[in-house]
């Protein structure tokens, strides 16, 4: 294997328990090539561990494991059993979970998603690149899936000069796949869908949302219909709103699917859709903000945060009194701190006395590692108008 050396600073940082080192931190990369496993030695020569590689991101090392070991089969094998293991443990009333997230499972840059006899992975590195293959085999050992489709159609590949393709690594993966989800038959496009298909890092959101659904119901942000689909039976009627036409066209068929027929789907611009309903002095008793992650980096938090205000400020002027507001953040840079203060704010400004019914995040599947904070990224929170 070949050795990396790195300065104090990332030594400090791998004593911290975190899993990253960036290229400022590299003393000597040796001859390490791009997505290689090689070991991690400090000034001294002192093993650190054994780590991925990138001769592109500013992410130069991702580690695999602190002790000395080969990053074969058996290690691949070992981590997804593992990751499969707990997700029997946390999922319930679902055939489709997060397998593998990451850093979180100890297997950075890895994502495997599975929806039914269907997977869907992300390998967003050079490292597990370079080890698809093992990968894929090591998952039809494990799983005996009907197909893997690899989703590399994602943006930060290219940090990692990795080409932006989907890619059928086993089997024929099918265009949609149907899921079934607390109840609920889903369909999911697997081809095309945001992330790997579907967001089932709601997947527990959408039943604490729909606990407190009632009267009139606003789903904004809705995509294929998640929180709308599962609050429509409690629900007089919903509106439903996303600016993606292809994704509303999956969640009519869904709401069809299962025979629900009181959402109304709109395709509009979320922040102009609320302005309306002001104007229109529409009410609501159940809103839900839902929306991408705003602040993509540190550089425009301040602006995210402006547009998260906003959104917040203009939902709790329709909620009726005693209505329900769900608000949700993907933004890892955004903790659940600057929400609460950010709808706090809001709140006051829009002449609403705000309880917090319940504070979320991502579902369990989709695991925090305490001492990477990057892998908590969902903030939900629930509240009430007094
Ligand atoms: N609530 C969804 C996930 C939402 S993801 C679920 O649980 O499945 C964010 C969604 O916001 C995407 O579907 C995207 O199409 C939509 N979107 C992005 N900008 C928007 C805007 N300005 N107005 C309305 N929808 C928008």
């Amino acid at each position: 294997m070949n050795q990396v050396r790195v300065n104090r600073r990332a030594e400090g940082r791998l004593g911290a328990g975190h899993l990253w080192i960036y290229a400022s931190d590299v003393v000597d990369a040796g001859q390490a090539g791009p997505g290689e496993a090689v070991r991690v030695v400090n000034e001294k020569g002192r093993f650190l561990g054994i780590a991925h590689y990138s001769s592109a991101s500013q992410i130069r090392l991702r580690l695999l494991t602190r002790e000395e070991r080969p990053i074969d089969r058996a290690f691949f094998l070992e981590r997804l059993r593992a990751a499969i293991e707990f997700r029997r443990a946390v999922v319930a009333d679902s055939d489709a979970c997060r397998l593998v997230h990451a850093e979180a499972d100890l297997l950075p840059a890895l994502i495997v998603d599975q929806y039914g006899a269907h997977l869907a992975v992300q390998f967003l590195d050079q490292g597990m690149d370079r080890a698809a293959p093992l990968i894929a085999g090591c998952l039809c050992e494990l799983l005996s899936p009907a197909s893997i489709l690899a989703r590399n159609d994602v943006a930060v590949r290219r940090l990692e000069e990795l080409p932006l393709e989907p890619l059928a690594l086993h089997g024929e993966p099918p265009a949609q796949a149907e899921i079934r989800m607390n109840g609920l038959a889903l369909a999911v496009d697997l081809q095309r869908g945001q992330k790997t298909g579907a967001f089932l890092d709601q997947r527990e959101n959408y039943v604490a949302a729909a606990r407190w659904a009632r009267g009139r119901g606003l789903d904004l942000f809705t995509c294929q219909g998640g929180f709308a689909l599962h609050a429509a039976r409690r629900c007089e009627t919903v509106e439903a709103v996303d600016s993606s036409a292809p994704a509303l066209e999956i969640a009519a068929e869904n709401a069809r699917r299962n025979r629900i027929a009181n959402i109304v789907w709109r395709e509009a611009n979320a922040f102009d859709y609320l302005t309306g309903l002001a104007a229109a002095r529409r009410q609501f008793d159940w809103i839900v903000i839902d929306p991408p992650a705003f602040a993509k980096s540190r550089a425009n938090l301040e602006a995210a945060m402006r547009g998260y205000r906003d959104l917040n400020y203009k939902a709790l002027k329709i909620l009726a009194p005693g209505g329900v507001l769900v608000t949700c953040s993907c933004s890892h840079h955004v903790s659940e701190a600057d929400l609460l203060q950010l709808v706090a704010s809001a709140g006051l400004d829009a002449g609403r006395t705000l309880r917090v019914l319940e504070r979320r995040t991502q579902a369990a599947d989709h695991p925090i590692l305490l001492t990477v904070p990057e892998t908590h990224y969902l903030k939900c929170l629930i509240l009430q108008t007094l």
